[in-house]
């Protein structure tokens, strides 16, 4: 309907399309950039988000109308800057961006009165196993609505309706969400060391010139740097902003929010993937609103539709679990920067091993530095020794030398806690039959399948394929052939149990990770309720455990094997996070690092405690080879179906390359896990020097190629793994 009650609308939907497309709007919508709409795709309708609004002109195309708009406060224009500037980052369709600044679409209905649903106590007429399910999951409960009830049972919503209408389910009315408290920017603050006030006052001003600045906040494991960068926050919030504290999804622990709400006196919003829908709503239209002040967020927090975010602190910034590696590759650390930049406010980076992007990032003048140095109440890091294990004679079945042994009883003695750290989840990564040699592969995947004794299954750590143990081999037959080779978290805790039958040990990996098992665990960790942690590198990460005062690591070779440029600086990071756990509350505290490399200078330097010496290391390595931070990469991963047609097309790939200036072409080659989830897998990387625009290569490169069947490209920017 083409007259001048009409304006056209660009609007952005969340699917993989070029750009936006453009609507009719009756001008009585008033739409204005921004606004959340309904609009028609083919028969669908679909939440988009207007990104142009202009006079209507006449056109060929025949344009559909807007179906309506939400009462909602419209997306604010930085937030679609942001969005189409990662868009054009990382070559991905602005329509996957805006799909994660929609997590939340039942949030744009407002707070209309919410039907939820209870247990009754009345018994359906049949009751079938799914109904069964269902009605445990409503008794255990709170009301659920009933598309959450049907999620979390795993069943489908017609199950739920139908005990609905028999009556085994009745209806409450939720009550309206809970309000946002106003945090207190005094708050409940320490009293902070000379040295912490000094810090604290460089990043106030920081945040006091409202300008586009980074600043690393750089301080050993226990420091004061969440006490410090509190002071930033402070100070952002009495400006009336909006602040968003990222930490690594892992971290997002009732123990850390709740010192946030401590200081703040108020509870902050939280977000991460576990959110129930519900908190998911409030959180979104709060943050939408403004009414959020502090989010506590995972990665995907960025995406949240913010009003006047003015202060983003990335804590723990060197840690990979901010890249995110499905959907839309991307790094949230290198996104908040670039959020600070467009939105010209400050951005704190804290970390006690940072990474070696953001520390040049400090040598070239770009980032500020602020450096903690003392340990709070403590000297220094705890000491590292290394553990020889080419002169340790083990055991069979065996991976804690005399040396590591003694240090933990002598821990356990008197009372403390130790941890034996394994980054390997399990029992054991391999298994092979004695026999014939045969080794249990996934057959989905090219890798090996590992053994979880504990569920008393064969697991793929890449597709999640599982199956029995199995008795026998499955190739030649013998029985009682098969052994387990190399340890993983769980043989190493049965090994401590024999060792150790006294100790009270726990087992942390992220199998634990659903729900709140976890959660739990490090609560009673942290009121020693355990003596002995056996954890992967989930403990490794920003947990305080005040009684822990022996960090053991099991095999700190493992990452060095692998071919990954930043294979090194991960040890590194990792060694001194795991030795970070040890001696943070009143008593000191050591590390122990078993190696067969102990000459290796990244072993050497970590037992000197020469950080710096390390670092001038790593960054002439990475400088030579042309590495990042010093050169770019991007990995370019095609996969399919069929071995013979992803080669072919790999290589069909490979000659359309244009030979351009400051731009290598690496590959094609068989990935490194050449089959994943039944699909095979090659791989291309680019190298580029760093001032090239590899995205205009990449886009020149692929312009028009359409991937038939099952072909498929896949592009990573800035690539965090290489497999
Ligand atoms: P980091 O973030 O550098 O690891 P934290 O801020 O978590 O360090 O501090 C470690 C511990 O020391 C925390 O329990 C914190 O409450 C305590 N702490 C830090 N600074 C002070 C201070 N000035 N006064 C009292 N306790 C402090
Ligand atoms: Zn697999």
């Amino acid at each position: 309907m083409a007259d001048d009650s009409h304006d056209m609308v660009e609007v952005l939907l969340p699917l993989a399309l070029e750009g936006p497309l453009s609507y009719l709007a009756s001008r009585s919508l008033g739409l204005v950039p921004g606004d959340y709409v309904a609009a028609p795709l083919g028969p669908r309708e679909m939440i988009g988000v207007v990104w142009e609004t202009r006079p209507l002109t006449p056109t060929n195309m025949k344009l559909r109308d807007i179906i309506g708009k939400f009462d909602m406060v419209p997306m604010a224009a930085l937030h679609r800057r942001f969005v189409d500037w990662v868009s054009t980052y990382y070559l991905e369709p602005a329509g996957n961006i805006l799909r994660m600044c929609l997590r939340a679409p039942a949030a744009l209905e407002g707070e209309r009165q919410q039907i939820a649903y209870v247990a009754s106590g009345a018994e359906p007429q049949r009751l079938t196993p799914q109904r069964r399910r269902a009605l445990d999951v409503a008794k255990d409960a709170p009301a659920l609505r009933a598309g959450e009830l049907a999620e979390l049972a795993g069943v489908g919503l017609s199950v739920v309706k139908g005990l609905i209408g028999e009556g085994a389910l009745k209806p409450v009315t939720l009550p309206a969400m809970r309000a946002f408290p106003e945090p207190q920017p005094l708050g409940l603050k320490l009293k902070l060391t000379a040295e912490q006030e000094i810090a604290a006052r460089d990043l106030r001003a920081l945040v006091a010139e409202r300008g586009a600045h980074v600043a690393l906040l750089d301080g050993v494991t226990g420091s004061g740097k969440t006490e410090v960068y509190f002071e930033a926050m402070a100070a952002a919030l009495a400006g009336g902003s909006q602040i968003l504290l990222l930490v690594p999804e892992i971290a997002l622990t009732q123990q850390f929010l709740t010192r946030v709400e401590e200081r703040f006196q108020a509870e902050p919003a939280a977000w991460h993937s576990e959110l129930r829908p519900r908190e998911r709503e409030r959180v979104w239209r709060g943050v939408g609103e403004g009414r959020a002040r502090i989010v506590v967020g995972a990665r995907s927090a960025l995406f949240l539709p913010w009003r006047k975010l003015g202060l983003i602190v990335v804590d723990e910034e060197h840690e990979g679990a901010y890249k995110q590696e499905d959907g839309v590759p991307y790094h949230a650390r290198d996104m908040a920067v670039v959020y600070g930049n467009l939105g010209k406010f400050p951005v704190i980076l804290s970390s006690a091993t940072p990474s070696l992007e953001t520390l040049v990032n400090v040598d070239r003048g770009r980032y500020r530095h602020v450096t903690l140095k003392d340990r709070h109440g403590r000297p220094e890091l705890p000491r590292i020794d290394l553990i020889d294990m080419r002169q340790t004679k083990l055991g069979a079945d065996a991976w804690i030398s005399p040396a590591l042994d003694e240090a933990v009883r002598d821990t356990l003695a008197a009372g403390e806690q130790a941890l034996l750290f394994l980054n390997r989840r399990g029992f054991a990564p391999l298994t092979l039959c004695r026999a014939c040699g045969f080794r249990i592969e996934c057959p989905n995947c090219a890798a090996a399948l590992v053994e979880h004794r504990f569920r008393r299954q064969m697991q793929c750590h890449h597709c999640g394929f599982t199956q029995p143990v199995p008795q026998s081999c499955p190739s030649c037959g013998a029985t009682e052939s098969l052994v387990s080779c190399g340890p993983g978290i769980e043989r190493l805790a049965d090994e401590a149990a024999s060792r150790y039958p006294d100790a009270r040990i726990v087992v942390l990996s992220s199998d634990l990770s659903r729900g709140t098992l976890l959660r739990d665990a490090l609560r009673d960790v942290t009121r020693g309720e355990y003596n002995l942690i056996i954890g992967t590198q989930l403990v490794a990460k920003g947990h305080h455990f005040p009684q822990l005062t022996l960090a053991g690591v099991v095999d700190a070779d493992l990452a060095l094997e692998s071919g990954d440029p930043r294979a090194g600086e991960r040890t590194w990071q990792l060694m001194a996070q795991v030795a970070g756990r040890a001696g943070r509350g009143e008593k000191p505290g050591r590390a122990l690092i078993q190696t067969y490399l102990p000459d290796h200078p990244l072993m050497q330097s970590l037992h000197r405690g020469d950080r710096d010496g390390f670092l001038a290391q790593e960054k002439r390595i990475r400088q030579e080879a042309g590495l990042p931070p010093y050169g770019r990469l991007v990995a370019i991963i095609v996969s399919g179906n069929e071995a013979g047609e992803t080669e072919q097309f790999s290589r069909w790939l490979a000659r359309r390359v244009v030979e351009a200036r400051g731009i290598r072409v690496l590959g094609p080659a068989p990935a490194p896990i050449a089959l994943v989830r039944g699909r095979y897998r090659w791989r291309f990387l680019i190298k580029a020097g760093r001032e090239t625009n590899v995205q205009a290569f990449v886009r020149a490169w692929l312009n028009g190629v359409k991937p038939r069947g099952s072909l498929k490209i896949d592009i990573d920017v800035d690539p965090y793994s290489f497999l």
